[in-house]
């Protein structure tokens, strides 16, 4: 359980960073503002994340002499995502305490073992199971009807790894050989998307943002916007399940919980990633606090910020690398000159792919619809 005297890791402490993205790259800003140190672990002194730290220290995540290296650095170490080896985070945690646990990694890192942990709790998850080819996906689907998502229990983000079946003819287009740890979800007909970020912090105080409504193109996500549609109700259902999940978790730090909104009410969680996440990043402009700020704050063992909003609305919009020209990169000129308002957030990428998160738009406004329209607009002058 959370210690309650956990030490307060005060600003000037150095706060490492497990992994070199773009959730990294807004904590290292959001960390170095409040007066920390940030120390980069990653591949490459050019990741996002290393362009804007203190310092960075370049190593494989499986070098444990390099791994060593930076924990002796860092008053606390956290990370940016989920497909850490939980090892590696292990033997940070002998140097310096570390947030997410190694136990909440791996948890987190298999969609299997989180979904049963759920489950065991009494958490509504999306209905699944282990599958390992056709005789498994078809006495699945006698149970739960077609069509059915096949993922890959491990190593799946971004919609990657997944293969949506409408019927039994498309279990071979499953490339079944390539592991044996599948699973198997009920595909669910939502009436919408929903998030909601959790923060715990080392004292065990725990606070959660507004629900944020999410809407994904592809299995990507494409829009956020927030206040979602949820009703009071539903809110507190939602705030209710977060802080269920991250007790179930014992986790420090935050949580973002994907929720499936049925058109009954229902909300089934669809899985957690226990860091900063993509439909959070509203909250930079959005709310007293950003998630990136709360998470220093909780792995600091600092009293946690407010959460709520500050504005009537905002919207965010993800810029993928779809958008950027082969000869040259997009006219963020022309998108400046055409909405004002409108914050851009680039990640420093240097290498633009179809699919790729290179950045993202935020709009605050008097309401969800017109902060929407802001950053489509805003996204539209670059196609
Ligand atoms: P990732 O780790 O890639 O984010 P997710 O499991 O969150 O993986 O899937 C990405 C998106 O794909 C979801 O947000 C949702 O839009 C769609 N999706 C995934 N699983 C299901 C499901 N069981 N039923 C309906 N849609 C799904
Ligand atoms: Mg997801």
């Amino acid at each position: 359980a959370v210690a309650t005297k956990a030490k307060r890791i005060l600003p000037g402490s150095t706060i490492g960073m497990v992994g070199g993205g773009q959730l990294g790259r807004m904590f290292s800003v959001a960390a170095t503002r409040m007066g920390y140190d940030v120390v980069v672990f990653c591949a490459s002194n050019d990741e996002p994340a290393a362009q804007v730290s203190t310092r960075t220290v370049v190593g494989r995540l499986d070098d444990s002499q390099a791994v060593i290296e930076f924990a002796r650095q860092c008053d606390v170490i956290s990370l940016e995502f989920e497909n850490i080896p939980a090892e590696t985070m292990r033997l940070c945690g002998e140097h310096a305490p570390t947030y997410p646990s190694h136990h909440v990694l791996a948890t987190a890192q298999d969609r299997l073992i989180e979904k049963q942990t759920f489950a065991d709790a009494g958490l509504a998850v999306t209905p699944f199971a282990r599958v390992t080819g056709r005789d498994c996906v078809q006495s699945f689907a006698a149970e739960h009807g077609w069509p059915v998502i096949v993922k890959t229990a491990r190593s799946g983000y971004d919609g990657k790894g997944q293969h949506r079946l409408d019927d039994e003819s498309d279990i071979d287009s499953v490339p079944w050989q390539e592991t044996d740890h599948w699973i198997a979800e009920k595909c669910i007909e939502f009436q919408a998307e929903a998030s909601i970020i959790v923060a715990r912090s080392a004292h065990g105080e725990v606070r959660c943002f507004p629900p944020f409504e999410n809407h994904h193109v592809n299995h990507i996500l494409d829009t956020t916007v927030c206040p979602s549609f949820l009703s009071p109700e539903l809110i507190e259902n939602a705030v209710n399940l977060a802080t269920k999940a991250a007790e179930v978790l014992d986790l420090v730090g935050v949580l973002c919980v994907e929720l499936f909104v049925t058109a009954d009410g229902t909300m089934l969680i669809n899985e957690v990633a226990p860091r900063p996440h993509n439909s959070g990043h509203l909250t930079i402009e959005a709310c007293h606090t950003s998630q990136f700020e709360q998470h220093v704050r909780a792995v600091c063992g600092m009293p946690l910020g407010d959460p709520s909003l500050r504005v009537a609305a905002a919207a965010m919009a993800n810029l993928l690398g779809d958008l950027w020209p082969n000869d040259g990169p997009p006219a963020w000129d022309q998108l400046q000159r055409a909405q004002p308002t409108v914050a851009l957030h680039l990640y420093g990428k240097r290498d633009p792919k179809v699919g790729r998160k290179m950045g993202h738009l935020t709009a605050t406004a008097d309401s969800v619809e017109a902060a929407r329209e802001a950053v489509l607009s805003a996204r539209r002058t670059q196609v």
